[in-house]
C-alpha cells in the first residue's frame, strides 16, 4: 500500500492507474477506522481496480466548541488495518498540506447543509463539502462511498455532485452496528462505560418504530407517532440529552406530518457528556 502524506504523492501514484484504464474508488474518513470504515472500502473495491482511503481529521467542519482536539486518532493502527484490507493508497495529509496558507475559497449546499445538523452545528457542511470537493479534485476518483449513517451528509454530497457535475458515482453504504446495534462510531470509544450500556437506545428506539409500522396498518400510523414511539424509548436514558429527532421525507429532507405516506427518514441526535451520536433509519409503510 501507497502511503501518500501529499497532495503530489497521491496524485502521481492515481494519474498511473488511470493511465492504465483503471477505475478509482475513493472512501474518505477522519480515521481511527472501524468496521464500518473497512466496509465502505470492501464497497469501494467490488467497484473499482484501486481504492483511496483519505485519513484527514479536517478542523474546518468542527465548530469552536466542538471536539476536535480530543477526536480519537491512531495513524498508524489505520494503515495496518488498510493495508490487510488490501487498499492500494493511503492518504494522509497534515492540515498545513491540505489547507496551506488557509482556504479562502468555499463549497456550500446551503438549502441542505443548513437545517438539521447544519443548524445545530453551524459551518458544519460547509467544511464537509469544501474537504470533499478538495479530495475528488486531488484524487479524481471514478467513485466515492459514503455512509448512511451520516445520511443529511450523504444528501449534502449527492446534491454537490449533482449541481456542480462532478464526474463521479457517490455510493451510500447501510450503517454497520456493533452486536448490541449501537452504530459504529470512532466517537463511542470516548463514551463513559456507563453511557456505552446506554447508548444502544438510539437504535433501540429506531427499532420500534420500524415495528409499530410492521404490526398497525400502514395509514393508521402516523409521523408523530412514530416520533412519540421514538422519544419515549429515549426518554428512559436520561444521561443522553436528545438534540434532535427529526422526521422528514426520506428523499428531500423536508418535513412530513400526519399519515405515513411516503419513506420516512428518523434522524437522531443524542449528546452523553460531550460525546455527539446520531443514528437514522429509513421507514416506510407497507
Ligand atoms: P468518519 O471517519 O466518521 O468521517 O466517517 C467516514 C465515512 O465512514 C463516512 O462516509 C461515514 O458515513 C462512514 N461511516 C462511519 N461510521 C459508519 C458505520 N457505522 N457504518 C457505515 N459507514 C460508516
Amino acid at each position: 500500500m501507497l502511503v501518500c502524506p501529499t497532495k503530489k504523492e497521491v496524485c502521481g501514484a492515481v494519474r498511473d492507474w488511470r493511465r492504465q484504464g483503471q477505475v478509482i474508488g475513493l472512501v474518505p474518513t477522519m480515521g481511527f477506522l472501524h468496521e464500518g470504515h473497512l466496509s465502505l472500502v470492501r464497497a469501494a473495491q467490488e467497484r473499482a481496480d484501486h481504492v483511496v482511503v483519505s485519513i484527514f481529521v479536517n478542523p474546518t467542519q468542527f465548530g469552536p466548541n466542538e471536539d476536535l482536539d480530543s477526536y480519537p486518532r491512531a495513524l498508524e493502527q489505520d494503515l495496518k488495518l488498510l493495508e490487510d484490507a488490501g487498499v492500494a493508497a493511503a492518504f494522509t495529509p497534515s492540515v498545513p498540506e491540505m489547507y496551506g496558507e488557509g482556504g479562502k475559497t468555499f463549497v456550500e449546499v446551503p438549502e441542505l447543509g443548513g437545517i438539521l445538523q447544519g443548524a445545530l452545528r453551524p459551518g458544519h457542511f460547509r467544511g464537509v463539502s469544501t474537504v470533499v470537493t478538495k479530495l475528488f479534485h486531488i484524487v479524481q476518483p471514478d467513485i466515492a462511498v459514503f455512509g448512511e449513517k451520516d445520511y443529511q451528509q450523504l444528501a449534502v454530497i449527492r446534491q454537490m455532485v449533482r449541481d456542480l457535475d462532478f464526474p463521479i458515482e457517490i455510493v451510500g453504504y447501510p450503517t454497520v452496528r456493533e452486536e448490541d446495534g449501537l452504530a459504529m462510531s470512532s466517537r463511542n470509544v470516548r463514551l463513559t462505560p456507563g453511557d456505552r450500556k446506554i447508548a444502544p437506545v438510539l437504535s433501540r428506539s429506531l427499532d420500534l418504530a420500524e415495528q409499530a409500522v410492521a404490526k398497525g396498518a400502514p395509514t393508521a400510523i402516523t409521523v408523530e407517532d412514530l416520533e412519540k414511539t421514538i422519544r419515549d424509548c429515549l426518554e428512559t436514558a436520561p444521561a443522553g440529552k436528545i438534540e434532535a429527532i427529526d422526521l422528514l421525507d426520506a428523499r428531500s429532507l423536508q418535513p412530513v406530518s400526519g399519515p405515513l405516506e411516503k419513506p420516512v427518514v428518523a434522524l437522531l441526535a443524542v449528546r452523553f457528556g460531550d460525546v455527539l451520536l446520531i443514528d437514522q433509519r429509513v421507514i416506510a409503510a407497507g
